[in-house]
């Protein structure tokens, strides 16, 4: 029976990388029934909202869907359709696999870390006071009462909130997935010295959930700290968690550990639903160019395969990714090595077809 999945193309160079996806996910021979779904600011004019309801209907009812960037504007104009996606279907955990591949443009070799970033509480709540807003001027009378700080009066505010429950969903997940996938260690990532009640809380949390997985080593690292560690020795870890904001940043450092966005899959993860997308944005400087890198989104594809069961069919596809990349002809321009030929979007899901046809 055919799996029906939620597709929603995005914009900028999604259409683009979602059609290249859907392509070589076909070419695997598992059947698909697509529902397309349009969000971002192109619906706006029709629904009034970057994210109409019926694109969450759509996803609630096949419950994995298949996702390309969508674009934010920057400073005014609606807020993050993915951020709202994320919170509306409480899609609570983004997993975002970062691999060296032979043959990919690393610095690295046998980098394979899993990073399982929160995605619904700290900075990215959006809870937020704007600078001049009687709102504003509550809370720094709130904090002068009770902590007797002297809040700048042209301050904005934008909270950050960790919560007991959320840091325990989200380590127990990271656990679970370390199991699931035969992983050997737990890097829980914080700032906890500094932001005692907010990390300090993850950490606390994320010590207690360790000792229920005795079978997996477990460690912690501070953010900064985390950093220079990755750029220096990446092989060193395997899975790490960490709360939004920190988990956003170290995913797009370890993105270029392995090679660049054009590498870098990832899939959100509720208790049932699953939307997988890729780390990288809409990059709209790109679009309609047929030039960028639809590799992020086909390894995305790859996991939403193995999410449905199709493990044979994610196993090939990956192995017809890889091999497109360590034979280095049909890549496209993120990937050159040297003088290697590069070529547009739709070629490289040309070669990944044929690559399958061998596997
Ligand atoms: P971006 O990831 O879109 O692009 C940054 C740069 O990375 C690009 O200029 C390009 O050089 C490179 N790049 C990205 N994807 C690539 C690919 N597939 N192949 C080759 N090179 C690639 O980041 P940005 O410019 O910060 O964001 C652009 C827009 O995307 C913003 O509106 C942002 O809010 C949005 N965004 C959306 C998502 C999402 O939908 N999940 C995620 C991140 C950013």
């Amino acid at each position: 029976m055919a799996h029906r999945v939620t597709l929603i193309p995005g914009d900028g160079i999604g259409p683009e990388v979602t059609e290249a996806t859907k392509r070589v996910l076909e070419a695997t021979g598992v059947a698909f029934h697509w529902d397309l779904a349009y969000a971002g600011a192109g619906v706006m004019d029709k629904y009034g909202t970057p994210l109409p309801e019926y694109v969450l209907e759509s996803i609630r009812k096949n419950k994995a869907a298949l996702k390309g960037p969508v674009t934010t504007p920057v400073g005014s104009g609606f807020r993050s359709v993915n951020v709202a996606l994320r919170k509306r279907l409480d899609l609570y955990a983004c997993v975002r696999p970062c691999k060296t591949y032979p043959g990919a443009p690393s610095l690295y070799k046998n980098v394979d870390i899993v990073i399982i970033r929160e995605n619904t509480e700290d900075l990215y709540a959006g809870i937020e006071f704007e600078e001049g807003t009687p709102e504003a001027a509550r809370l720094i009378k709130l904090i002068a009462e009770t902590k007797g700080d002297a809040v700048r009066e042209d301050s904005g505010f934008s909270l950050k909130m960790i919560s007991e429950a959320g840091s325990r969903r989200i380590v127990k997940f990271a656990f679970e997935y370390a199991r699931a996938y035969n992983r050997k260690k737990v890097t829980a990532i914080h700032k906890a010295n500094i932001m005692k009640f907010s990390d300090g809380l993850f950490l606390a949390i994320a010590r207690e959930v360790a000792q229920e997985y005795p079978d997996i080593e477990f460690e912690d690292r501070l953010v900064d700290n985390m950093t220079m560690q990755l750029v220096k020795r990446p092989q060193q870890f395997d899975v790490v968690v960490a709360p939004n904001l920190y988990g956003d940043i170290i995913s797009d450092l370890c993105a270029g550990l392995v090679g660049g966005l054009g590498v870098a899959p990832g899939a959100n993860v509720g208790v049932e639903i699953a939307v997988f997308e890729p780390t990288h944005g809409s990059a709209p400087k790109y679009a309609g160019q047929n030039k960028v890198n639809p590799m992020a989104m086909m390894l995305s594809g790859v996991m939403m395969l193995r999410h449905l069961g199709e493990v044979k069919a994610a196993d090939r596809l990956e192995g017809a990714i890889a091999g497109v990349i360590a034979e280095g002809k049909n890549t496209t321009y993120d990937m050159k090595i040297n003088n290697a030929q590069v070529v547009g979007t739709s070629q490289v899901a040309d070669a990944v077809i044929e690559k399958l046809g061998e596997i």
